[in-house]
């Protein structure tokens, strides 16, 4: 391996394999899936393995993964609410624990265990409650209090000095961190070798509707035929739906996050304050991985802004005064698509032909693998899998809404 990699550097970028092929867009396509990040590209490459449907273009406006999958903090973890969350996403948490095998390709996930902190009793109530949703379901995670606390996180400050003392946590072991650009790349190169064809720089701009059916799809390279579209865009999901005529219940919110400079390893967990609205991990470069919650107005805007990182910094060093000299490395944002009921739009919609796999919020990336597969085997049997049931777009018609408090680990 080694003497491979010598050989490259020396002969240049030639030498390397591209990770994907580039392909002349096809006139007609058995499945379209818009957007190139993480849900797209896990459709497509599920549909070719699991079904065998490799006729199949992903079609992204810029470039693979440049969307929130690229721009996430990389939180994967399952602990969530409601037992209809919890099924779900712990099913993606065993995918992900086989997906750098999966891939062939090193993902390399991190189950460091996630800590949510809770500072009240309100949120401590909300916490036991949670543990005993997890445990029913399966799913490692308890209330565990100071004294265990600091034995995870030595360095953060659990007195009863700052503003607002730690309580207490739901402790999770099995979340963690993952290199979400190698989930999005080993997702890409796997659906292109079995046959998929992706196209970047390839943005849609309508969708052709015939009898209440999906014909077409016009994009800035031509026009392609096709009777199965997928919408995975994320942020942008509103403006696609809107193609066919279809409102969505989704806002889009941009959401912030920034690293530090490396720093020595000293945080083996995932920290989660809901109530002081941060969280932040160590990469396994040293650097300190932060965000908080979505900015609290609409907007397509993916810069960042100096009061975000002065409003973390604030709250970070309320439980971490030692981290006060650290120097911020850079900082960036991404766009959320949020639902009311903080649960994704998964499925068929009143428009034959057009699907949905939408509403990911601020935590969607952790859901990529179990999306892709459940909506590809939907899209595979035309029948909506149980897991997923009860995220279909009629829930808003009908008032089941699955109200995922746990959803993000920070308040929304
Ligand atoms: C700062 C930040 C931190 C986050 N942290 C976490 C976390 O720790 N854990 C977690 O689970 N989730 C997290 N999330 C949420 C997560 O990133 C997203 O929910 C997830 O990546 C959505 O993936 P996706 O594939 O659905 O969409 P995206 O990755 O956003 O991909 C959608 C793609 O569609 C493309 N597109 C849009 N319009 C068109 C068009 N007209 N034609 C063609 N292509 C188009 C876009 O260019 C984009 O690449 C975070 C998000 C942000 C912004």
């Amino acid at each position: 391996m080694s003497i491979k990699l010598l050989r490259q550097a020396f002969n240049g970028r030639q030498a390397l394999t591209p990770m994907w092929q580039h392909h002349a867009l096809k006139d007609r396509y058995e499945v379209v899936i818009i957007g190139g990040g993480v849900h797209g590209l896990a459709c497509a490459y599920y549909l070719a393995k699991n079904h065998g449907i490799n006729d199949v273009a992903v079609l992204e406006k810029r470039y693979i993964g440049s969307g929130g999958s690229g721009r996430n903090t990389t939180i994967i973890r399952s602990n969530y609410l409601t037992p209809e969350g919890v099924l779900f996403y712990d099913e993606s948490v065993k995918l992900y624990e086989d997906l750098s095998e999966e891939l062939d390709f090193n993902v390399m996930f991190s189950q460091r265990g996630h800590l949510t902190l809770a500072h009240t009793d309100a949120s401590l109530r909300t916490m036991r409650w949670r543990a005993e949703v997890n445990q029913l379901q399966g799913v490692n995670s308890s209330v565990i209090y100071p004294d265990e606390i600091k034995k995870l996180a030595p360095y953060m400050d659990v007195s009863d000095r700052p503003r607002y003392p730690v309580m207490g946590a739901l402790y999770h072991p099995p979340g963690g961190i993952v290199r979400h650009d190698a989930v999005v790349w080993g997702y890409a190169r796997g659906a292109d070798r079995r046959g998929v064809h992706l196209h970047q720089e390839t943005e849609v701009t309508g969708i052709e509707v015939e009898k209440n059916r999906v014909t077409a799809v016009q994009t800035s390279r031509g026009r392609i035929k096709t009777g199965t579209v997928l919408n995975a865009t994320a942020g942008w999901c509103s403006l696609i739906a809107g193609m066919v005529g279809l409102k969505l219940p989704v806002e889009t919110r941009p959401l912030q996050a920034c690293v530090t400079e490396p720093l020595k390893p000293f945080l083996d967990t995932v920290v989660v304050s809901g109530t002081l609205h941060f969280y932040l991990s160590q990469s396994d470069r040293g650097e300190l991985v932060m965000g908080a919650s979505v900015d609290p107005f609409t907007s397509y805007s993916q810069d960042s802004t100096l009061s975000f990182v002065e409003g973390l910094a604030g709250h970070v060093l309320e439980l971490f005064p030692s981290l006060a000299q650290v120097r911020l490395l850079r900082q960036w944002a991404g766009l959320c698509d949020m639902t009311p009921d903080y649960s994704p739009i998964m499925g068929f919609t009143p428009v034959t032909g057009f699907l949905v796999d939408v509403g990911w919020g601020t935590y969607g990336f952790k859901a990529g693998p179990v999306s892709g597969k459940r909506m590809a085997e939907l899209i595979a049997t035309q029948h909506t899998p149980d897991l997923i049931a009860p995220f279909s777009y009629d829930r808003f018609l009908a008032g089941r809404l699955v109200g995922e408090k746990g959803a993000a680990s920070v308040g929304h």
